[in-house]
């Protein structure tokens, strides 16, 4: 049985909830209506059901045989702040927040896929249905971690997926290996001593001192990494003083640092403290580097990228897989189960109609013909991971 053809049975209920969840968009740790209905519809279909963990997540356990192997299927549930620019029927109803990355489409696909598995019962262990709170920089899968995750509802792999613009429907991509970038924000602070800004000789002037921090950090990247390795360091902001004047006290830096691999992440940091610490030195002023990680990179294992894109190409035909995805320098907090696990996170066509902008764009829209897509290898993953004994 094609997963697939059997969620399309479904469609018409599932791209209504789809368009009822994008109406009622709910930000990071705010998902109490959305995880209230999800649990009511696992429940419906005989799942046990926990709530509240990570504070709104829910996880539904679903069983069949007697395995003892069980796999973990992910499925992020929150909108964002921003405001919606779509007017059709569906529209967010929430001033300034919108389901804007299709969060609502991962939610409804996980529903399609447990309503499938609860009705087929076509495999051998455990399925954790787990519907993730805050994936948008509010760290959902480390509040649902910390609180036991993996201990309460042990999986031996996990599986998630995002919708992608521009890919057709009925398509998907994966890559073995690094899959999307892990993320750093960072704020610098340079303090120097102010004065006229015409008797330069008497102050330590911060302003010269970042903006030779910046063009200094921007050498990281091209001497320090190697070239065969990838990462972006950007400064997004540069606050200095506010008269004509008069040269400030201070500076701040801010920014975003991207990388494909932890190692990178940590040579990059310390190439851009030892720098800001010398040349802040070198100029009589002092430098204070924060460097926060947000996301560690989504890193695909071999062997479930492999049964997961052999999955897709049975459902769909292999020239509808492409194995060899370029990676992303987006984030994705989903990596921090797959830090955990063994797993693969996939990426699920959203065609290129209307509403398929890219993600984060005000007009947006998750594209309901992608619905028995996601929830169908979500599905067909289960089967694959455990198959009933013959
Ligand atoms: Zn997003
Ligand atoms: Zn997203």
């Amino acid at each position: 049985m094609n997963p697939i053809e059997h969620i399309r049975r479904y469609q018409d209920q599932l791209a209504a909830w789809r368009r009822d969840f994008h109406a009622h968009p709910e930000t990071g740790f705010e998902e109490h209506r959305t995880a209230a209905l999800v649990a009511e519809r696992l429940e419906s279909w005989g799942i046990e059901v926990h709530r509240g963990i990570g504070r709104t997540g829910v996880v539904g356990v679903l069983r069949s045989g007697r395995g003892n192997r069980a796999v973990g299927l992910r499925a992020d549930m929150d909108a964002l702040d921003m405001p919606e620019a779509n007017g059709f029927a569906h529209a967010s109803t929430v001033p300034g927040k919108m389901h804007g990355c299709g969060h609502d489409g991962h939610t409804t696909m996980l529903l399609g896929a447990a309503r499938y598995l609860a009705e087929t019962g076509n495999f051998d262990g455990t399925v954790h249905l787990i519907f993730q709170p805050a994936e948008e920089g509010q760290g959902g899968a480390q509040a649902m971690i910390a609180d036991g995750l993996f201990e309460r509802f042990p999986c031996d792999t996990v599986y998630g997926l995002h919708n992608r613009p521009g890919m057709p429907v009925g398509h998907y991509g994966i890559r073995e290996g690094a899959m999307m970038a892990g993320c750093a924000f960072f704020d610098l602070a340079i303090h120097g001593k102010g004065g006229h800004a015409a008797r330069p000789e008497a102050t330590v002037d911060p302003v010269v001192c970042g903006a030779q921090v910046i063009s200094a950090w921007q050498s990281i990247v091209g001497r320090n990494v190697a070239p065969y390795d990838t990462a972006v360091i950007s400064v997004t902001g540069f606050e200095a003083g506010t008269a004509y004047n008069v040269i400030p006290e201070r500076v701040a830096l801010r920014g975003t640092v991207r990388a494909f691999k932890t190692e990178t992440m940590r040579l990059l940091e310390q190439r851009m403290r030892a720098l800001a610490a010398s040349i802040a030195a070198g100029f009589g002023a002092t430098a204070e580097l924060d460097f926060r990680e947000i996301t560690v990179p989504v890193v695909n294992s071999p062997e479930q990228t492999t049964l997961i894109a052999d999955a897709a190409a049975a459902m769909v035909g292999e020239p509808h897989v492409d194995r060899a995805r370029v990676a992303a320098m987006g984030s994705e907090d989903f990596s921090y189960m797959l830090a955990e696990r063994p797993g693969a996170y996939i990426l699920v066509g959203n065609g290129d109609g209307a509403g398929s902008c890219e993600v984060h764009n005000p007009g947006y829209d998750f594209n309901d013909a992608a619905i028995p897509y996601g929830a169908g290898i979500l599905a067909a993953v289960v089967e694959k991971e455990l198959p009933k004994p013959a």
